[in-house]
């Protein structure tokens, strides 16, 4: 395999997940009788640019597909992190109601629309037709496309270039890294920023948070290999800044490298030697996660072992990408784990893929009463607790599996 960077074949292992179905095909109950298509998961390290990356084996489209898009503005507490994120932005840059913000991946308008209260004008990037179709109807200019280099020229050419990009939970999901980064380059403004959130993986290695890895997410970033990345395509980064989002992220901030005059903060030397102190640079960082997401799976299969031995009734919280990463490296079907119980109605009445477990409403949940259940988006454990709290009258308690299996009292 040849990085999706340098092009360097030296790569050096780092998760072999084995095999496993696109995180996002749920299974109808009616075609329960047809098979499913199970693809390999494996991660690797370029030992040239640090640059960790999946294997592919499959085209973007078999796993992207729009039945079950996620709307950001589903989340409270994310609505808020943009509004605060705008209002920041606003006030650092100096925005004003001639600047022109751009944001690539903008989903339902989830974060534009606090653009647009504050009369700054913006344009948004969406592939996406369902999450488009919410941003317009919020009012939101929407180009329906992927974004790349050829994008970022057009919308330039037409006399659209941004003050402003914003690019959340998007960098480590696009196949093309290099063309993706080019497209900033060129439709910044001559002294534009562009902010990148993304899950650190300095994060992911210390916490064993394997299960953020699924076929669509292509890339595992840290400062080292986003620099090297963004060098390579124009822009350098002036500054970066840490956030809790997804077990721990960074948000980093970049400028054109030919015409970018902000200066370059502390932050960014600090974040490089923690990386540094951290053992980025060295290969054993890298080639001992294996055992890392071993470690999580033999005790979480311990753990549904010994609960149905006590004769105790497990559930699940929480049908999304990281519980399918978990239940299919871990081997795990509906006879250990009868159920996982979400809100998303659009997600009630399906099978899991691969494990085929039957996602279920919060009111299966209260018939049942199992005596465990076990949150699978451990990133947002303090919400669901508090949202099922009243577990407790049946006796029940909650459970984690990453870092380590943990029964919460
Ligand atoms: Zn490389």
């Amino acid at each position: 395999m040849k990085c999706r960077h340098c092009g360097s074949t030296h790569m050096l292992p780092f998760l072999d997940l084995g095999t496993a179905p696109p995180s996002n095909s749920y299974v109808n109950a009616g075609e329960r009788h047809l098979p499913e298509l199970w693809y390999p998961l494996v991660i690797r390290c370029c030992r040239e640019c640090r640059l960790v990356q999946t294997e592919d084996f499959a085209d973007r489209e078999t796993f992207f597909s729009s039945s079950y898009a996620y709307f950001s503005s589903f989340s409270t507490s994310w609505l808020n992190h943009a509004s605060r994120y705008v209002a920041d932005m606003q006030a650092r840059f100096g925005l004003t109601e001639a600047s022109h913000i751009v944001e690539v991946a903008a989903n339902d308008g989830y974060l534009l629309q606090y653009a647009r209260e504050r009369g700054i004008g913006c344009l948004g990037i969406e592939p996406t037709a369902s999450t488009a179709a919410a941003a317009r109807a919020r009012g939101i200019e929407i180009v329906e496309a992927f974004f790349g280099e050829a994008l970022g020229e057009k919308l330039a050419a037409e006399g659209r270039c941004a003050d402003l990009m914003v690019a959340n939970n998007v960098l480590a999901h696009v196949p093309d890294i290099n063309d993706f980064v080019a497209g900033f380059a060129r439709l910044l403004t001559e002294n534009g920023v562009a902010t990148f959130e993304f899950p650190h993986l300095l994060n992911m290695v210390h916490e064993a948070q394997f299960d953020t890895a699924y076929h669509e997410h292509y890339s595992y970033l840290s400062l080292t290999s986003v620099r090297r990345v963004f060098e390579a395509n124009g822009l350098s980064i002036f500054d970066v800044e840490t956030t809790p989002w997804h077990g721990g992220s960074l948000r980093v901030f970049a400028q054109r490298g030919d015409t970018g005059k902000h200066p370059v903060t502390a932050a960014v030397a600090a974040t490089f030697s923690d990386e540094q102190a951290a053992g980025m640079l060295s290969d054993a960082f890298y080639t001992g996660f294996q055992a890392a997401a071993q470690s999580v799976r033999d005790g979480f299969l311990t753990f549904l072992i010994e609960s149905r031995r006590a004769g105790l009734k497990v559930a699940a919280y929480g049908a999304a990408a990281k519980g399918n990463t978990l239940l299919n490296f871990s081997g795990v079907k509906p006879d250990l784990l009868p159920f996982v119980v979400d809100k998303n109605p659009a997600k009630q009445g399906l099978l899991l893929p691969g494990s085929r477990i039957p996602v279920v409403t919060e009111e299966f949940l209260k018939a049942e009463k199992p005596e465990r259940v076990v949150i699978l988006p451990w990133n947002l454990q303090a919400e669901i607790r508090q949202q099922l709290s009243y577990i407790s009258d049946w006796g029940g308690k909650f459970v984690t599996a990453v870092p380590t299996l943990t029964v919460h009292p």
